[in-house]
């Protein structure tokens, strides 16, 4: 295991990467993008090798590191036995033009709340998030060039669960892209293993109902955007507190 221990304004102590300069991780000062290498273990066959870590992304400067992100090929251990293996790292992923930071912390509770207090200290503005792990990274950024609300989108997904057969709101349901034409929202519903998922969608117009409701955004320091938020936004909707 890698990358778990800790996600604050330093790499984790496992990368052998360059520090944050000035101990500064938003705004001007944070570079292009942070490579580092680390040694880690195929899972599979045991056999250890340096693998590159890449830790921030920048969208103006390093278009290319967004693109693998989105092909599911960043921070990818590929073996020679054939074995492909997601390397959990924290990631900060910056969108200059579209005023726009999203953290990965793989580390768990204690590290989300870490990184939540990085950024409330940082004075950084825009839209800030949180996500635990790589794969909400891709959703975000496919919402984020979608120009869609991602709180919104946390709604319309606890909305469609509920009204599927099973009802099971714990349900993994991921965003994978707009069609405008044809006004419907296309998803990913894994099954209750997380092991495979099919394609369901949904009416654009009963997002855009959502995402209307200005009212309902997020305030500035909520920084997870999840489905326990959706959960409680949707509670909080049709309670009429808001
Ligand atoms: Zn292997």
């Amino acid at each position: 295991m890698i990358g778990t221990e800790s996600c604050g304004a330093r790499p984790p102590r496992v990368f052998r990467s360059r520090a944050w300069p000035g101990g500064s991780w938003h705004g001007a000062a944070v570079p292009a993008s942070i490579v580092g290498t680390t040694s880690v273990t195929c899972p599979a066959c045991g056999q250890s090798r340096d693998n590159q870590i890449v830790q921030s992304i920048n969208t103006a400067t390093n278009p290319a590191a967004k693109q693998r992100l989105l092909d599911g090929e960043l921070n990818v251990l590929v073996c020679d036995c054939g074995r492909r293996t997601q390397l959990a790292a924290n990631v900060l992923f910056h969108d200059p033009d579209a005023d726009y930071f999203c953290q990965v912390c793989p580390g768990g509770e204690a590290a989300m709340d870490q990184a939540a207090q990085a950024f409330r200290g940082s004075g950084a503005e825009g839209t800030q998030r949180i996500v635990p792990s790589l794969n909400a990274l891709v959703e975000k950024v496919k919402l984020l060039d979608a120009g869609l609300e991602d709180w919104a989108i946390e709604m319309a997904k606890v909305l469609l669960l509920a009204s599927t057969p099973e009802q099971d709101l714990d349900r993994v349901l991921l965003f994978d892209d707009v069609d405008h034409e044809a006004g419907v929202l296309h998803w990913m519903l894994f099954d209750p293993s997380g092991s495979s998922a099919r394609s369901v969608a949904s009416p654009l117009a009963a997002y855009g109902k959502l995402a209307s409701r200005t009212h309902g955004r997020p305030g500035i320091h909520e920084l997870r955007i999840d489905r326990a938020w959706g959960l409680e936004a949707v509670r909080r909707m049709i309670t009429g507190a808001n």
